[in-house]
């Protein structure tokens, strides 16, 4: 992942804004997945969770009673054993003083313990006591001090059985208990005690065949919570702990009851039993890291589906939006482009749907206003003919051909500005009929016309395409000679004047008279004056008897 992968999310992150169609569409599709997977997944979560609990719960309350039964009836069947054994006449005979039992009846009394002994292998030891605690006799090699508490004949007495307190047995590196019933003669008399250490690891076995396959964990303990026997295993350092008492209170609170508390280790949920008769109760416990590890589970199974329906619902809801606002996105560009006056645009038949049939719409309206255009463009075109045509109507003289009258003054102004700036000379020709109104007359108006447009052709074969020949009125004409100095332009007037004198009117001859003038190449005479100037000069030619050339001075 480069930095500009993480900096383009961001970018569209930031650019998430809701008027745009595909981010609505993704929001749409983000939500109807989030709360129905969401809700789905919360509630299933909810009902899972409460199952496993009631599960436990009910774990643990039968590991709890079936223990505390099952240690009820281990004691029982013990202290039953052992009151049978102490029955036996060995026992009563040795015991009893009255009897004076000698060295054989001892004899007889060790050789019973050890028989049944051999028969019952959960006892490490068998001993008798007399009413003083003294050992009479035992299986033991040798006879180890037994450890019985202060009152134990006044409890033997009272409760017909002693139950003492579990040890850690160093020789034979395992737990055991010391149980006593009392020996009494047929008057209720104590004479003794017949008493046994028993292992515990029976017990033991019995506790972790209850909890096996299962995270659950029991301990046997006192009422003061010192630990005997726990399912896990029996070693010292185990039987020399103690359950913390604030747990033993709370759980003692709930009795028979799941639990929430607190252990070394964390927190554990379990349920507390007391064994009747003996100051013995059963902890069953389960760490709650264990008892809801399945829920933790549960939950990011959970998490992932949505996460997976997420992305799946995010990415269709992406597509779908290209799908959707691509169509849209051609259409404004297209349009956009028709604004900006291009009407080549043609968009691809958008298929089915809405938007297909907004593009078939734009592309009609698109041809539509094409076809508008074009029929516009062709009026232009004639428009333009038209204008054009009007233009040289309005310039340019209909008998002759030659520019008018008005067009000439436009020309004039011109010429006049270019050669001042240019400092370069400009010459005017005033040419008119001479006679003319006699020519009329003697062959009539259209024969008149006629010889203007002779006349005007030799005008326009005469000059250059530079030069200007106008229409100046009836039988009046003026060329414009640009570049051309007064030497110059008597030579074109001279050319002029000669070619209409030589030219052929159906028969009949007619002459010019011309008048020239030219702007001074310094001067800033007015084009009128010069023109004036021009015709002042025709007119002394025609003084002068006509046909002729006159240049201003
Ligand atoms: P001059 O030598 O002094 O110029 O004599 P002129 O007869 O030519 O001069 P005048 O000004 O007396 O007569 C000009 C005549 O030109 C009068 C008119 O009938 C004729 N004319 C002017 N325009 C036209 C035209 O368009 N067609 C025809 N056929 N004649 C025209
Ligand atoms: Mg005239
Ligand atoms: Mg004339």
């Amino acid at each position: 992942m480069t930095s500009s992968f993480w900096a383009g999310i961001e970018k569209r992150f930031r650019a998430f804004d809701l008027e745009s169609i595909r981010n609505k569409i993704l929001l749409f599709a983000v939500l109807a997945t989030l709360l129905p997977s969401g809700i789905t997944a919360l509630f299933s979560y909810i009902q899972n969770r409460r199952a496993l609990r009631a599960r436990i719960n009910q774990e643990l309350l039968s590991a709890s009673s079936q223990s505390a039964r099952e240690m009820d009836v281990w004691l029982k069947e013990r202290l039953q054993e052992l009151r049978t054994l102490a029955g036996s006449y060995e026992v009563s005979e040795t015991l009893d003083p009255s009897r004076r039992a000698g060295p054989a009846a001892r004899g007889r009394l060790n050789e019973y313990l050890r028989s049944v002994r051999g028969r019952l292998l959960e006892y490490s030891e068998l001993l008798v006591l007399d009413a003083a605690g003294r050992t009479i006799a035992t299986t033991a090699r040798e006879a180890r001090p037994v450890p019985l508490p202060a009152d134990w004949s006044s409890s033997l007495r009272s409760d017909n059985r002693l139950v003492g307190d579990a040890y850690w047995d160093t020789p034979s590196r395992g737990a055991q208990l010391i149980l006593a019933v009392p020996v009494q003669r047929l008057d209720g008399r104590l004479l003794g005690a017949f008493a046994a250490r028993v292992q515990l690891s029976g017990v033991q076995q019995q506790l972790a065949n209850l909890t096996s396959g299962t995270e659950i964990r029991i301990e046997l303990a006192k009422d003061d919570g010192s630990i005997m026997v726990s399912s896990s295993g029996i070693t010292a350092e185990l039987m020399s702990s103690r359950l913390q008492p604030e747990a033993v209170e709370r759980l003692s609170q709930n009795e028979g009851a799941t639990t929430s508390f607190q252990t070394a280790a964390g927190d554990a949920i379990g349920v507390l039993r007391r064994i009747p008769r003996v100051p013995w109760l059963v902890v069953a416990e389960l760490p709650a890291a264990a008892a809801f590890r399945e829920i933790g589970r549960f939950r990011n199974i959970a998490l992932g589906v949505v996460m997976a329906l997420l992305v799946v619902a995010s990415v269709i809801a992406y597509r779908l939006g290209l799908v959707i606002v691509r169509p849209l996105e051609r259409l404004t560009q297209g349009a956009a482009e028709v604004a900006a006056g291009d009407l080549a645009v043609g968009l691809p038949a958008g298929g089915g749907g809405e938007v297909g049939y907004l593009t078939y719409v734009f592309n009609h309206m698109v041809s539509r206003l094409r076809e508008n255009r074009k029929e516009l463009d062709g009026r232009n075109a004639i428009l333009e003919k038209q204008n054009e045509e009007l233009e040289r109507l309005s310039t340019t003289d209909s008998l002759t051909g030659l520019v008018n009258r008005r067009q000439l003054g436009r020309r004039l102004s011109e010429e006049v500005t270019r050669s001042r700036r240019n400092k370069r000379p400009l010459a005017v020709i005033m040419a008119d009929v001479d006679h003319f109104k006699s020519y009329n007359d003697t062959h009539g108006h259209p024969a008149g016309d006629q010889a203007l447009k002779r006349v005007a052709e030799i005008l326009r074969d005469s000059i250059r395409e530079v030069d200007c020949a106008a229409r100046y009125g009836g039988e009046e004409f003026c060329v414009l000679l640009p570049e051309t100095a007064g030497d110059s332009a008597v030579q074109v007037a001279e050319r002029i004047r000669k070619r209409v004198a030589a030219a052929d009117f159906g028969g009949r001859h007619l002459t010019l008279s011309i008048g020239i003038a030219e702007f001074a190449k310094n001067g800033d005479a007015a084009p009128e004056t010069v023109v004036a100037a021009a015709d002042a000069a025709l007119y002394q030619a025609k003084r002068a008897g006509r046909d002729r050339v006159i240049r201003a001075k």
